[in-house]
C-alpha cells in the first residue's frame, strides 16, 4: 500500500520485541523509532486480563510499553501510525578501504549535522565478505561501509547523498534507487539464521577520541562477522520529548552497537569479551547509557544503563501495578519493588 513504519535493519527481526524496546531502522530520522509510532497495544497482563493501552486507556502502561521492553505483559497486538514511503527510495552501500576509514568516519560526522531527516545513515566497520561485487583482493580485509537510505523522492535524495560518495575513494559504490522493500532486505544475506550473536551498545558523541576508540577496536575484531556500527540519530527521533515514552535517550547523536557474531560456538566467550571491552571503552565517550535492544546482557547494571534515573523509577511503578510478582522476568528486567 506504499505505507510503512520503522522496521529493523534485517527483515527477520521480529516486530514485537523490537518495538517494545524502541526500534531503530532506516526510517528513524524521518519518522522516529518504531515505538514512537505505536498508537495502541493490546496486552495480556500477569493476572490474565486483556487490557488496551493508549493515550487515554492505561496511559502509564502505554508509556512503559514504548521502550520498557517485555516487562509488563504479553503484547498480542500493536497499532502503528503508518507513513507513505517509496515504493522507490535511494539507498544502498558505499564501501571504503580500511586506510580511508578515519577520513570517512570524520567526514561523515561533519555531514551528519546538516543532513535532511529523510536521510538515515550508519557506518559499519566490518570485514569484506567474499561477494562477487567486491574485488577478490579485498575479500577478508577490514573495511568501512557507509549504509544509508533517503526516505523521500530518490531524485531529490541525490544531492543529499552526493557528499557521502566522496568521503574517500570507494572500493565500490552501490547507492542507487531501489524499492523500499529491497532496502529492508539488503543486509539479510549477511545475517543468516543460526549464528551466535552478542550485541552491546552505547549512546555516544562522536568526538575524535570516541572515533579513535571505535577504529582501534575495529582492528581487533575476533571474527569476520564481528563488527561495530555507528548509527546516526537526530531528526524525528530527537524531537520526541524525553518524557513522552520510556525510551528517553533522545539527545545523543550516535548509537554505537558492538556485535560479536560467529557461526561457530568455539571461543565465542572470547568474542563476547572483545565486545564488552570495546563497549566499555567506547561508552566513556557518552553518559554510559545503552539501548536495551542492543544489550546481550540482562544484568542489572545494563538495565539501569538503558533506563537512567527517574525513568527506571517510573517503570518500577508501572511494573508494581501490572506485574507485582515479576512473572515476566526473563528479559532485561524491571524488578517490581516488592519482588526478591
Ligand atoms: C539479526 C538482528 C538484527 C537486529 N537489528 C535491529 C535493528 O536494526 N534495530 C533495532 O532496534 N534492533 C535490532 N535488533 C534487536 C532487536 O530489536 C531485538 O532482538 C528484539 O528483541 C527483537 O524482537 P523479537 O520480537 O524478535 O524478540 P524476541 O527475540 O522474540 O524476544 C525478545 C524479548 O522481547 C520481548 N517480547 C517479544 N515479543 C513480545 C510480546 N509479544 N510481548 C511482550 N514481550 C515481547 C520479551 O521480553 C522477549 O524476551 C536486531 C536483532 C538481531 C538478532
Amino acid at each position: 500500500f506504499g505505507l510503512a513504519v520503522t522496521g529493523g535493519l534485517v527483515s527477520s527481526t521480529g516486530i514485537a520485541g523490537f518495538t517494545l524496546g524502541g526500534g531503530v531502522g532506516w526510517l528513524v530520522r524521518r519518522h522516529g523509532l518504531a515505538s514512537d509510532n505505536v498508537t495502541a497495544a493490546e496486552v495480556v497482563t500477569a493476572d490474565g486480563r486483556v487490557v488496551r493501552a493508549d493515550q487515554d486507556e492505561n496511559p502509564e502502561l502505554f508509556w512503559a510499553l514504548r521502550g520498557g521492553g517485555g516487562n509488563f505483559g504479553v503484547v498480542t497486538s500493536l497499532e502503528y501510525q503508518l507513513h507513505p514511503v517509496g515504493p522507490q527510495v535511494l539507498g544502498g552501500l558505499i564501501i571504503y578501504p580500511l586506510e580511508q576509514a578515519r577520513q570517512v568516519v570524520t567526514g561523515w560526522r561533519e555531514l551528519t549535522g546538516n543532513m535532511p531527516d529523510e536521510l538515515t545513515t550508519l557506518i559499519n566497520f566490518t570485514t569484506a565478505p567474499p561477494l562477487p561485487f567486491l574485488p577478490p583482493e579485498v575479500h577478508g580485509t577490514r573495511i568501512a561501509v557507509l549504509v544509508g537510505m533517503y526516505a523521500g523522492d530518490p531524485a531529490a535524495g541525490e544531492a543529499a547523498v552526493a557528499p557521502l560518495r566522496t568521503l574517500g575513494t570507494p572500493i565500490v559504490d552501490l547507492m542507487g534507487p531501489m524499492p523500499y522493500t529491497g532496502m529492508q532486505t539488503l543486509l539479510d544475506p549477511l545475517w543468516t539464521a543460526g549464528a551466535h550473536n552478542y550485541f552491546t551498545s552505547a549512546f555516544i558523541e562522536p568526538s575524535d577520541a570516541a572515533l579513535d576508540a571505535v577504529l582501534r577496536h575495529h582492528l581487533t575484531t575476533p571474527s569476520p562477522s564481528s563488527e561495530l556500527h555507528l548509527h546516526q540519530l537526530g531528526g524525528a527521533f530527537a524531537r520526541v520529548p524525553a518524557e513522552a515514552t520510556a525510551f528517553s535517550q533522545r539527545d545523543s547523536s550516535v548509537l554505537c552497537n558492538v556485535i560479536a557474531r560467529s557461526p561457530d560456538p568455539t571461543d565465542f566467550d572470547a568474542q563476547i569479551a572483545w565486545a564488552r571491552g570495546a563497549r566499555e571503552e567506547i561508552a566513556r565517550h557518552g553518559r554510559g547509557t545503552t539501548y536495551v535492544n542492543f544489550t546481550g546482557d540482562a544484568a542489572e547494571d545494563k538495565v539501569r544503563a538503558a533506563y537512567p534515573g527517574a525513568v527506571h523509577e517510573r517503570l518500577v511503578r508501572v511494573k508494581d501495578t501490572f506485574d507485582p510478582t515479576n512473572l515476566f522476568r526473563l528479559n532485561q528486567n524491571i524488578r517490581p519493588s516488592k519482588a526478591a
